[in-house]
């Protein structure tokens, strides 16, 4: 997988806002915040997206949504909306898989 902003920043080479790590992922806030607490979750791991996932990922991937729940409880968020953009159709800028996690405002559903 080619490099991408995201592995800068899991090896310290730019900055973020980092709030949470363990040894298997990362999540700091958004830069561009689409609500008052806009964070990512993001594996260690590298894969591009989240279709690029393997049967072998699924510990991994169920730890990103613990995470996801566990800081965005930290956060003091009671409702809170996670979103995944898998692939360029689906508004996928950055190619590592990212959870955002949205909250501090009500959300409607469906999105647009
Ligand atoms: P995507 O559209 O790929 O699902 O979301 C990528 C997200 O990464 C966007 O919400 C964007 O604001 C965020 N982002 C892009 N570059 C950076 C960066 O350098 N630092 C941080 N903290 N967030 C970034």
């Amino acid at each position: 997988m080619a490099e991408t902003l995201f592995s800068k920043i899991i090896d310290r080479e730019i900055p973020a806002d980092i709030i949470f790590e363990d040894d298997q992922c990362l999540a700091f806030r958004d830069i561009n915040p689409q609500a008052p607490t806009h964070f990512l979750v993001i594996p260690k791991k590298p894969i591009a997206k989240l279709s690029d996932a393997e049967e072998a990922d699924q510990a991994l991937l169920g730890h990103l949504l613990l995470v996801a729940s566990q800081v965005a409880k930290q956060e003091g968020l009671e409702d809170f909306r996670l979103n995944v953009n898998n692939g360029a159709g689906a508004s996928q800028t950055v190619f590592h898989l990212h959870v955002h996690v949205l909250g501090g405002r009500s959300f409607s559903w469906p999105p647009g």
